[in-house]
């Protein structure tokens, strides 16, 4: 605030005074721990054929026993620990975060923390019925994914035949149950959904929530990922200008996954999110915990660090704390950065595991 300012003095916040394992971390990059993802469960209502395909994801596939799942309780137990290190986001994910029982406690449970950037990304399929629900426990903002309009495209890209209409009457109840803007995330991938791109911008802006186009990743070992299956953001931004004219915007904070784009003619945004064509390592502040309490610091890391053995073995908060900070300060990820068609190959951890 500059001196001559009418504006009332905020209280000056006290200073907090942290114990040596309870501060800001930054990792051998110089990166600090922000953003955390919350998947609370490794199971989907959908199988899509780039994350979960049927083949592997089938009636034999093992997922977790509830009882191997992170309670809410050691949830909020963790994030009140994270946050202590300087995490001020919180996305809960999976699998399909909706289809984990009683959410909505979870969720109030986290709202507590007014300060905290709480958010969901989900399918939507199971919007309709929740969206009141989750808005009333606290969720302040929320991102559906949708990969196209086309319903016959759509119910073959999710593979369980669910169709589109559904996902937009969710994609409605939660705005109007106050959710906005609303985002929603589009997977583009080569000769599956391309044609979708322009259908679905218009759609979005016309209803005032931001589209994202999502560069189809190589995560996990599963989604027969190759480079030609790419649309890269670059062509993308030319396909959408010829129709409907766009131009770049500045970030909202560094380190913004997305990079945002607006419409000249002012009726809103969309959004770039380019893991493959231009990676954002560099900027990267996030760590992803699995439904099972396993941490990791990289979408496409192949190992995580346990946490759930020393919060059932009766860990402090110190020593979780200790164990936080160890796994930040050796991180040295930047995958994206040096991806080659051999890395691809590599066992990753799977991304309806480990949390999109
Ligand atoms: N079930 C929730 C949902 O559909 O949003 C949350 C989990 S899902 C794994 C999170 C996001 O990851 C979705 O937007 C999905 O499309 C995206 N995703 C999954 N596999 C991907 C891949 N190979 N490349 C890019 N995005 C992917």
């Amino acid at each position: 605030m500059n001196e001559n300012s009418t504006a009332p003095r905020q209280p000056e916040r006290p200073l907090q005074i942290l114990a040596p394992s309870r501060q800001e971390l930054s990792d051998t990059r110089g990166r600090p721990l922000r953003d955390l993802r919350i998947s609370v469960t490794d199971r989907c209502n959908f199988r899509c054929t780039y994350c979960m395909p049927k083949e592997v994801f089938g009636k034999d596939f093992q997922f977790l026993e509830r009882t191997q799942l992170l309670s809410f309780g050691e949830i909020h137990r963790l994030v009140r620990i994270f946050r202590d290190h300087g995490v001020e986001k919180i996305r809960i994910t999976g699998g399909e975060p909706l289809v984990r029982r009683k959410l909505e406690r979870l969720i109030e449970m986290l709202a507590y923390w007014d300060d905290l950037d709480l958010t969901l990304t989900t399918n939507g399929s199971l919007l309709k019925q929740k969206a009141r629900d989750l808005r009333n426990a606290g969720l302040r903002r929320i991102t559906v994914s949708l990969d196209s309009l086309d319903d016959p495209v759509f119910r073959a890209m999710n593979d369980v035949d669910f169709p589109v209409e559904m996902v937009l009457e969710g994609i409605d109840a939660a705005a109007a149950a106050g959710f906005g803007p609303i985002k929603v995330n589009m997977v583009v991938k080569r000769g599956v959904n391309e044609h979708s791109v322009v259908p679905m911008a218009r759609y979005f802006k016309d209803r005032g929530h931001i589209l994202r186009f999502i560069e189809f990743m190589d995560v996990g070992a599963t989604n027969g990922w190759k480079m030609e299956h790419v649309v890269p953001s670059r062509e993308l931004v030319q396909t959408i200008s010829r129709e409907l004219p766009i131009e770049p915007l500045d970030p909202n904070y560094r380190g913004e996954v997305a990079e945002r784009w607006r419409y000249k003619d002012g009726t809103g945004e969309v959004g770039f999110i380019s893991s493959v064509t231009h990676a954002f390592c560099r900027d990267c502040t996030r760590a992803r915990l699995s439904a099972e309490g396993q941490l990791y610091t990289c979408l496409f890391a192949t190992q995580g660090t346990d946490f759930k053995a020393l919060l059932r073995g009766g860990g402090s908060d110190d020593e979780v704390s200790q164990l936080v900070s160890k796994v930040w300060m050796a991180r040295s990820d930047r995958y994206s950065e040096i991806r080659t068609a051999e890395t691809a190959k590599q066992r990753k951890v799977e991304m309806s595991y480990i949390g999109g």
